[in-house]
């Protein structure tokens, strides 16, 4: 038998209240009964994207609601800038090319967050962009955006600024209305603490206005359908019954601890963590560290492929490794959604005990007492 530990930036533990809140009997969407869980799931949506502008949900991975912010606000031949400072950046890259939108591509050194100034030449630059698509936490390097100060150079310009939160949300401060973001896009299976399988995209009165304008092909994502829906308090399409009553399940969890403790908790996590690693010799990665996932190079003479995989097939614990370029090279440790020291703490010292099967020299228990002092301060 094999406890296992998800200690991956998504998918993330599923809380026992949330899952049996799903265990139950599937209901017909379009009655009174869910009418009601759906109503308070997106008011509570709403408390968690800091907003008072509608948030969508779709059934589908994040990467969805990305699509969808692409074909809702961009027509084939416009241009938008690219922020790419990891995999998630060039998706979105990937997605306007798809859709023949021109890209003025920022490429950022994977592990470093884009500068604001950088946004605000390429705007000077290229007068005709419509859209620029950020990554909050970019997840496959752990490093964090400073969204709010890109939105206060985008807030005042005729320019949208989309941000993709599927990592952060729920877990890092973002202000969606007073800072000034036209578009969130986010994901359940992150810090909202249910499984994979919806996707929300929230939007602007401005960004709008794109909406209405935009010649992308678009059905199933259709943002015009899902608002017409929305004012019914349903969905264009079957909604996803079972998740979005675990959502409204995990949304009151949400709201009871207070999105203010939610991020103390998740920083104070992230620090230990960080301690920890540095503790045990360990270098950390990113240069501006998000507090939902600590990525960490893997010491020399240690497979890093091996590393995560031994870690998952003889503790139970689950980590991710790098992506891409950062195959075998960095680990991706996380702290997000439904954890607490304990996760941590279980999840360092199967770090330790594989590492020291691996022959890297360290004192054993450095790194879990490292992140216990953190937690006592
Ligand atoms: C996980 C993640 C995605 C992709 O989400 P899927 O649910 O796999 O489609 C996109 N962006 C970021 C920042 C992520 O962390």
């Amino acid at each position: 038998m094999i406890k296992k530990n998800l200690l991956t930036p998504g998918p993330t533990p599923v809380p026992s209240e949330v899952l049996l809140s799903m265990a139950k009997p599937t209901i017909h969407h379009r009655t009174p009964e869910f009418q009601k869980i759906f109503k308070e799931m997106n008011e509570n949506l709403k408390y968690v994207f800091q907003t008072k502008n509608d948030v969508f949900t779709f059934a589908s991975s994040g990467t969805g609601a990305m699509e969808a912010a692409v074909v809702n606000l961009l027509s084939p031949g416009d241009t938008a800038i690219c922020v790419q400072a990891g995999k998630f950046g060039e998706r979105w890259t990937e997605l306007c090319q798809a859709y023949g939108i021109k890209t003025v591509v920022i490429d950022v050194e994977w592990g470093d967050a884009v500068d604001p100034v950088q946004i605000e030449k390429a705007l000077k630059e290229n007068k005709n962009v419509k859209v620029v698509f950020t990554t909050h936490c970019e997840t496959s390097t752990g490093a964090l955006t400073d969204i709010k100060a890109i939105a206060g150079i985008t807030k005042d310009k005729n320019v949208v600024l989309v941000t993709d939160a599927i990592s952060s949300l729920g877990g890092i401060d973002l202000q969606m209305d007073s800072w000034g973001i036209d578009v969130i896009v986010a994901g359940s299976q992150k810090g909202l603490m249910i499984p994979p399988g919806l996707a929300f995209c929230s939007i602007s009165p401005k960004a709008w206005k794109l909406v209405e304008a935009a010649k992308c092909p678009r059905y199933y994502f259709d943002l015009r359908l899902a608002k017409k829906a929305l004012e019914k308090t349903d969905t264009a399409f079957t909604s996803a019954v079972t998740l979005c009553i675990g959502l409204n399940a995990a949304l009151k969890m949400i709201k009871e601890e207070t999105l203010e403790k939610i991020f103390q908790r998740h920083n104070c996590l992230a620090r230990a963590v960080r301690e920890a690693m540095k503790a045990l010799g360990l270098k950390l990665y990113a240069k501006k560290p998000a507090d939902v996932v600590t990525s960490v190079y893997v010491p020399d003479g240690v497979d890093g492929e091996a590393l995560v995989k031994t870690m998952r097939d003889v503790y139970g614990v689950s980590i991710a490794g790098g992506q891409d370029e950062l195959k075998g090279k960095i680990f991706r440790f996380a702290q997000l959604g439904y954890m607490n020291e304990f996760d941590i703490i279980t999840g360092l010292s199967a770090l330790e005990l594989v590492l020291a099967k691996m022959g890297y020299k360290f004192e054993t228990g450095k790194g879990v007492g490292a992140a216990e002092k953190e937690f006592l301060k």
